[in-house]
C-alpha cells in the first residue's frame, strides 16, 4: 500500500453532503457551519452545517412524523435496507476509511477494520429484524391465555463519540431501524464525515426519509436539550463520557425516557503467573494500542504477577517501541494523533503525575514536536497507588504496569473503580479464570484476548460505564417495547 495523494483526500471529502439530513431532505443549518480538523495537522478539512434547537426539533418532528408507518413496514423490507446499506459501506470500504482517518486520525489499516465492524451491525441487525417474536402461554388456572408481542420503543435520540465515528453510530441506528424505530441520530462534532456518508448510504438504500434524520451542531447541549424535553421522544441511546451520560440521565428523568448508557471504562487487564506471557503482550498491544488508545475498551492498567511482571513489562516496551508513528494515512504508521490538544495535555498530566509520584518510564513519556496531537507509546512501571491514571481514563497510548502478589489482591486492584465495562485476563489455568471471571465487576471479559468488540454479542458496562447492550440479540431489545395481552376464553 503507498501513501494516499492529496487529491485522493480532497475527493473523498468533497463527496461528503455538508447539510442536516431532515425528512429526506438535505438542508443548511440555521447557525452557519461548523470546521473539521485533521488531527494530524490541525488543518481544517471542511465546514459541516451547525444545526439550531429549531433545526433539532424540525428533526424530532420528521422522525414523530414517519414513526408509525415505519413501525408497520415490513420487518423483512426494514432488513433489506440495512443489508443493502452493509454492502455498499464493504464495497466502499477504501474511501470510508481514508475519511476516517481524515476526521479521527487512527491509521487507515484500523480505519479499515471500524468500517468492517460497523457494517457487520448493519448485518446483523438485518437479520434480527425478522425474529422480533412474542409469546403465547396457558395462564397458571388453566382459563385465560398469556400473550406477549414486542413493538417498537418510538422516536430515538442518538448520541455518538467521536473515537469510532462509524460504528458506534451502527450499533445504535441497525437495531432501531430494524425493530421500527424512526431516530434523530447527531454525532460528535469533530468527526461528523463518517455518519453523513453513512445517512447518504442509507438514504441511497432505499431508506424513507423521516426514518432517520441527522443533525451536526456546535453545541450539543442546545440542539438536544430541546429534542430530550419533548414528550415525543421516547428512547435517548448515548455513548460518550460517563459525566456528560449523568447529566443526560438527569435531564431525560422528565419524561421517563428508555435509555441505553454506554460510558466510559477504566479496564484492567491481568496477567497471572501461569500465562503465556508472549500471547499476553500479543493481546496486550491490541487492547492497549487499538485506536491510539482512544478506546472505551482501552486496557486502562496492567495488573502482572510479580514473578513475570518486568517480562511483561520489557517485552511489551519493545513491541510499543517498535511501532511507526504518524500521520495514518502513511504507509505503515501505527499510531496516529490523539484526536485534539485537550486530550494530549489530559495524557501528559497524567503521565507526569505519576513520574512525580515515582512511576518509572521504561518508554516514551512525552508528546512528540511538531503539528498535529502525536503522543509517543509509552510504558510505566512501579506505578505507586496515587497515580491517577490508576483511576482515571488515560484515552492515550500510555501502559501502567502494577506488581500484584496474590490472585484476590489482583481481582481487588481490578475492581477498585467506579467503572465497570471490561477487564483482560491471562491465564492458563481453567479454574484460575473462571474464578476470577466470576469475581469481576465489569460487563464484558477478554479471556486470554485483548479485543471483546463484535456485533453478535451483547457489549456493555455496570457500575458507572452505564446501561444497556449494543449488539448480539441483546441490542436490538433496547429499541422495543413488550405489550402483554390478558386474553379470556
Ligand atoms: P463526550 O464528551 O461525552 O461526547 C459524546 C457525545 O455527546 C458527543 O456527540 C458530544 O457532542 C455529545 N455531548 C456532549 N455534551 C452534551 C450535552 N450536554 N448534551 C447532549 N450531548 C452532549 O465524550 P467523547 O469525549 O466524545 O467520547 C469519549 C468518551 O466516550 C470516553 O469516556 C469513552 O470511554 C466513551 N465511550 C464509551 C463507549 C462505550 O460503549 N461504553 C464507546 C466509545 C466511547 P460534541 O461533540 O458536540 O461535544
Amino acid at each position: 500500500m503507498s501513501t494516499i495523494t492529496t487529491s485522493e483526500e480532497q475527493r473523498v471529502v468533497e463527496q461528503v453532503p455538508k447539510q442536516l439530513y431532515i425528512a429526506g431532505q438535505w438542508r443548511d443549518g440555521s447557525k452557519g457551519t461548523i470546521s473539521v480538523e485533521d488531527p494530524a495537522t490541525g488543518e481544517t478539512l471542511t465546514e459541516v452545517a451547525d444545526a439550531s434547537s429549531e433545526d433539532a426539533m424540525a428533526a424530532l418532528a420528521a422522525a414523530v412524523e414517519a414513526g408509525p408507518a415505519w413501525a408497520k413496514h415490513p420487518p423483512r423490507e426494514r432488513g433489506e435496507i440495512l443489508r443493502r446499506a452493509f454492502e455498499e459501506i464493504v464495497e466502499r470500504t477504501d474511501e470510508l476509511a481514508l475519511l476516517m482517518t481524515l476526521e479521527m486520525g487512527k491509521p487507515i489499516k484500523e480505519s479499515k477494520a471500524e468500517i468492517a465492524y460497523g457494517a457487520e451491525f448493519l448485518r446483523w441487525f438485518s437479520e434480527q429484524a425478522v425474529r422480533i417474536d412474542g409469546r403465547y402461554a396457558v395462564a397458571p388456572n388453566g382459563q385465560g391465555r398469556l400473550l406477549t408481542m414486542k413493538q417498537p420503543v418510538g422516536p430515538c435520540l442518538l448520541i455518538s463519540p467521536w473515537n469510532f465515528p462509524l460504528a458506534m453510530g451502527t450499533r445504535k441506528i441497525g437495531p432501531a431501524i430494524a425493530a421500527g424505530c424512526t431516530v434523530v441520530v447527531k454525532p460528535a462534532q469533530q468527526t461528523p464525515l463518517s455518519m453523513l456518508m453513512l445517512a447518504k448510504i442509507l438514504e441511497e438504500a432505499g431508506l424513507p426519509g423521516g426514518v432517520l434524520n441527522l443533525i451536526t451542531a456546535s453545541s450539543a447541549g442546545e440542539s438536544t436539550g430541546p429534542i430530550i424535553d419533548d414528550p415525543r421522544l421516547r428512547k435517548l441511546s448515548f455513548t460518550g463520557s460517563t459525566e456528560v451520560g449523568r447529566k443526560l440521565m438527569e435531564q431525560a428523568s422528565g419524561n421517563l425516557l428508555r435509555l441505553s448508557m454506554e460510558l466510559g471504562g477504566n479496564a484492567p487487564f491481568i496477567v497471572f503467573e501461569d500465562a503465556d506471557v508472549d500471547e499476553a503482550v500479543r493481546g496486550a498491544v491490541i487492547a492497549k494500542m487499538r485506536n491510539i488508545g482512544e478506546a472505551c475498551t482501552a486496557a486502562n492498567r496492567f495488573h502482572v504477577a510479580k514473578p513475570v511482571a518486568d517480562e511483561f513489562a520489557e517485552k511489551l516496551a519493545d513491541a510499543m517501541g517498535k511501532m511507526k508513528i504518524g500521520r495514518g494515512t502513511e504507509d505503515g504508521v501505527e499510531v496516529g494523533p490523539l484526536i485534539d490538544e485537550n486530550q494530549r495535555r489530559k495524557v501528559s498530566e497524567l503521565v507526569d503525575d505519576a513520574v512525580g509520584h515515582g512511576a518509572h518510564t521504561l518508554l516514551g513519556g512525552h508528546a512528540r514536536d511538531g503539528a498535529g496531537y502525536f503522543y509517543e507509546p509509552t510504558v510505566l512501571t512501579g506505578i505507586p497507588d496515587e497515580a491517577g491514571l490508576l483511576k482515571e481514563e488515560i484515552f492515550g497510548p500510555v501502559a501502567p504496569v502494577k506488581a500484584f502478589d496474590e490472585e484476590e489482591e489482583a481481582i481487588a486492584a481490578a475492581n477498585d473503580t467506579e467503572f465497570g465495562l471490561v477487564a483482560y485476563v491471562y491465564t492458563r489455568d481453567i479454574k484460575r479464570a473462571l474464578r476470577v471471571v466470576e469475581g469481576l465487576e465489569t460487563g464484558m471479559v477478554g479471556l486470554n484476548q485483548g479485543m471483546v468488540s463484535n456485533p453478535a454479542a451483547p457489549f456493555g458496562g455496570i457500575k458507572q460505564s452505564g446501561f444497556g447492550r449494543e449488539g448480539g440479540p441483546e441490542g436490538i431489545e433496547e429499541y422495543l417495547e413488550t405489550k402483554y395481552v390478558a386474553m379470556n376464553l
